[in-house]
């Protein structure tokens, strides 16, 4: 089904890796926020943490933002009148970057190894907080080496649907649109991303629609599908 394809740029969350985006009304921010040795009280680190997610949730689905979409250390000095030093903004981006951060099964990460004997693989990738922490989470995965290219939205303000994420992986992996397909479990993100940027893109995780170039109950699937 993927003749002529050579690329496959790959959605993260939902995609191969989950339980992200922990900012439920349970969570205790301050709990991690203790552990890298922050001072200031619970209460207080809790309400700056929902304070900064619900303002980017609120931005996230506003297409005013599609290419500013605003950091986590923006949104901090945005919804707190207090200043803080150097040491307690990164306390404070590395805890919402924690509850952000989801897990990459090991199913997932052999899947990826799989499909990199057939594909050059890319990544276009939203998240809110800096790389480093998902960066170590491939790296702990095994599966830091395995792309060739990839567009973190923190990186530079560009977030899906934009088509603009894609054709700068598809650039730097010098390839044109019809050669790569994009693989996400988001309709309106991966799949209205790659329609923007004239991709094929196959739907995982369930989700189903007619513009879809194909669909797999996951990645899992999707590969041993493609190792056939
Ligand atoms: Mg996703």
């Amino acid at each position: 089904m993927l003749a002529g394809k050579k690329a496959l740029l790959l959605d993260m969350n939902g995609t191969f890796m989950f339980g992200e985006d922990r900012f439920g009304s349970s969570e205790d921010f301050s709990v991690h926020y203790s552990r890298i040795g922050g001072k200031l009280a619970p209460a207080k680190v809790n309400g700056l943490v929902r304070g900064i997610y619900e303002y980017l949730d609120a931005r996230y689905i506003d297409e005013q933002y599609r290419h500013t979409f605003p950091s986590v250390e923006h949104a901090l000095s945005s919804t707190s009148d207090e200043t803080f030093d150097d040491d307690e903004i990164q306390r404070i981006v590395d805890t919402f970057a924690y509850h952000e951060l989801g897990s990459i099964p090991e199913a997932h990460a052999h899947a990826l190894h799989t499909l990199k004997q057939r594909f050059v693989l890319g990544a276009v990738i939203d998240i809110w907080a800096p790389k480093a922490a998902w960066i170590d989470a491939f790296r702990q995965s095994g599966i830091d080496e395995l792309f060739e290219a990839m567009s973190f939205s923190s990186d530079h303000g560009m977030v899906k649907p934009s088509p603009k994420p894609f054709e700068h992986v598809l650039d730097t992996l010098n390839l044109l649109n019809t050669q790569a397909v994009v693989i996400g479990d988001s309709p309106r993100r991966d799949l209205g991303g790659a329609k923007n940027a004239g991709i094929d893109c196959i739907l995982v995780g369930g989700a189903k629609h007619q513009d879809a170039f194909g669909a797999f109950s996951s990645l899992l699937e999707f590969s041993e599908q493609m190792a056939v």
